[in-house]
């Protein structure tokens, strides 16, 4: 079996151009951080994939470090709100420049609670850098330091981003076809 031909009904990033905007970012993270205690943090599951594509490029004395995070129940394509966070106490982040590499930046609830626990624990510094930014869709006073692509306020699949668990191998960026939610 294969996902429908019309799984998505517009695409957003093609494998292209997420390549280019991987290495493109990369290269300016080699350059900021060139004189920092870097560690590059995986939001598990969805940054997977533009996390490898970043890391490939970055150039760097780093740690990687991995975690889980999750705000949606089930199949839903609105965030739950609450959000929930493992595997972040495991490292030790003290006078750390951290960097956190995610799929999406929607509500920026998520990278909120993580920067307040990495600011607590005491390292030097928290960015994010994202594939895709949701910007209109913000609660919090989240910036992230790179950006892949900013699109609009639409549920995107692909490229590590699910719905209910499926479409993260689809290898570019799309807005999900409302007769498959
Ligand atoms: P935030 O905490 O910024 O609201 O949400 C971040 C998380 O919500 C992302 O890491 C991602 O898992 C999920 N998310 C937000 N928008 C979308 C979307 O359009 N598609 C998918 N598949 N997940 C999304």
């Amino acid at each position: 079996m294969k996902y429908p031909n019309d799984i998505v009904s517009e695409i957003l990033m093609t494998n292209d151009e997420i390549q280019k905007r991987a290495k493109e970012i990369a290269y300016q993270i080699n350059e900021d951080y060139k004189d920092k205690d870097l560690i590059l943090i995986c939001t598990l599951k969805g940054a997977t994939f533009f996390f490898s594509d970043v890391c490939k490029y970055v150039d760097l004395d780093c740690k990687i470090q991995f975690l889980k995070a999750s705000s949606y129940i089930g199949n839903a394509t609105i965030s739950g709100g609450d959000v929930k966070i493992s595997d972040v106490n495991k490292f030790d982040v003290k006078g750390k420049d951290i960097l956190i590499i995610e799929d999406i930046v929607d509500t920026g609830l998520t990278c909120e609670k993580l920067f307040n626990h990495f600011n607590m624990e005491g390292c030097n510094s928290v960015n994010v850098c994202t594939l895709l930014d949701k910007p209109s869709r913000r609660v919090t006073k989240v910036t992230p330091k790179y950006t892949g692509k900013e699109i609009d306020d639409k549920f995107v699949i692909g490229y590590g981003l699910d719905y209910n668990e499926k479409y993260r191998n689809l290898p570019f960026v799309g807005v999900i076809n409302k007769k498959y939610i």
